[in-house]
């Protein structure tokens, strides 16, 4: 847009400057190369060249035999001007013209001062016209363009996982073709999203009933160590299974028993349940009730998950795991600080995904299957709440998980 009035600007400043100046220059100089002829002829006074002056802009010297007057202190000499000392500018011409009786006048005509108001009404016109134009076309551009700033809200909801967007298809344009390609594409991943939960839902309700077969079966098996790493793997699936069924369960909206209760409480009861390993935990709450509508169980899973997570990816020497809770503009705001290996950047935005692991070798030995966030995300979206993560400036990662207070 800046350099769109630029661009106008100089083209109308070059029209000025090239063409109507210079002509309408050339067509008054010669008119007052007339004037001045016929001034000359009639030999005025300096009282008579003064209402001239008044009347028609220019200023009068006389030198001539006997006499010698000026209309403005301000005028050159006349030899000056014959000398070539004074020098035509661009708005101020001189001209020089013998009289009858032997004398010469010379009418200094500035045309600068003449155009000034012209040029000042023009201005004005000029940048009316100019504003009018950038106005006019800003909003016809703004018009055209309305398709794309819906394409970029739409994609702005998708990014932050709302996939139920359909953008209206405006006109029959590149625009609106690629409007009907976005909402296909959306409608797409959104068919592939579903198949994919549906089939991890029926997975896992199909294992179920071989993995208790399986249970049984090895418990009839004589104890020895193939038997305890057959039964470690048993275990294993099947709180993976449990964990599956239970994201699928927080999908319903059913799904929780809210109550009105304080949160700290609950702060501390999970981080007494970590008591113990290090690097240890500390509850961090102002002293205030923190009361909210929630579903207790579902906050402690949640609380369990993250604090877990956070002694998982603790070094030896990090500092204790802080948990905070604070309530501000309607809001409260749980933290959960370590002082851990933190999260790449790039992965940031991926970690809440079911089964994303940043680094499969490390999660596996830890005994993760990247469930445990999206179960978190899960819960905080039940409650109508966000979950974000961010680095640490030192070291570390934090989650921050809002409610807001109903
Ligand atoms: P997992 O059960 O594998 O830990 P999660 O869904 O809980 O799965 O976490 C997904 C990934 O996010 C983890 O594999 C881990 O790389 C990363 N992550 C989660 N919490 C932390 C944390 N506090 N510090 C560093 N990385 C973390």
């Amino acid at each position: 847009m800046l350099g769109m009035i630029a661009i106008l600007v100089l083209m109308v400043s070059g029209f000025f400057a090239f063409v109507v100046f210079p002509s309408a220059s050339l067509s008054s100089e010669t008119a007052v190369r007339e004037y001045t002829r016929l001034l000359a002829a009639n030999s005025p006074n300096l009282e008579s060249a003064r209402k001239i002056s008044q009347v028609a802009h220019v200023e009068v010297r006389y030198e001539g035999p006997g006499e010698e007057w000026a209309t403005s202190t301000a005028l050159p000499s006349i030899e000056q001007v014959r000398e070539g000392r004074m020098r035509t500018s661009l708005g101020r011409h001189f001209y020089l013209e013998n009289a009858p009786n032997g004398g010469t006048y010379l009418v200094v005509w500035n045309f600068a001062d003449q155009m000034h108001a012209t040029h000042v009404r023009l201005l004005w016109m000029l940048l009316a016209l100019i504003a009018f134009v950038v106005l006019t076309t800003y909003w016809i551009q703004k018009w055209h363009l309305r398709p794309v700033e819906a394409l970029s809200a739409g994609m702005t909801r998708i990014s932050g996982g709302d996939l139920d967007v359909t953008l209206p298809v405006l006109g029959q344009d590149e625009l609106a073709r690629l409007t009907t390609g976005f909402n296909y594409m959306v409608s797409r991943v959104k068919q592939m999203i579903v198949a994919r939960d549906q089939l991890l839902l029926d997975v896992s309700h199909e294992l179920r009933s071989p993995l208790t077969r399986m249970k049984v079966a090895l418990s009839l098996l004589p104890t020895n160590a193939e038997k305890a790493g057959m039964n470690s793997d048993v275990n294993e699936m099947e709180t993976m299974i449990a964990e599956l069924l239970e994201l699928e369960r927080l999908r319903s909206p059913n799904g929780l028993r809210r109550e009105k209760q304080d949160l700290v409480p609950i702060l501390r009861e999970v981080a007494r349940s970590f008591e113990g390993r290090p690097p240890g935990v500390w509850v961090a709450a102002n002293c205030k009730p923190v009361l909210v509508s929630l579903d207790g169980d579902k906050i402690r899973r949640l609380l369990r998950n993250l604090l877990e997570n956070a002694f998982k990816y603790s070094f030896p020497d990090s500092l204790p795991i802080e948990l905070s809770a604070q309530q501000a503009d309607g809001t409260i705001v749980v933290r959960v600080r370590d002082d851990g290996a933190g999260i790449p950047g790039s992965q940031m935005s991926s970690i809440f995904e079911p089964f994303f692991r940043v680094d499969p070798s490390r999660s596996k030995k830890s005994g993760g299957y990247g469930l445990g966030l999206s179960i978190c995300k899960r819960i905080t979206e039940a409650h109508g709440g966000t979950i974000e993560a961010q680095n640490n400036h030192g070291r570390g990662a934090s989650f921050i998980v809002t409610f807001q207070v109903t």
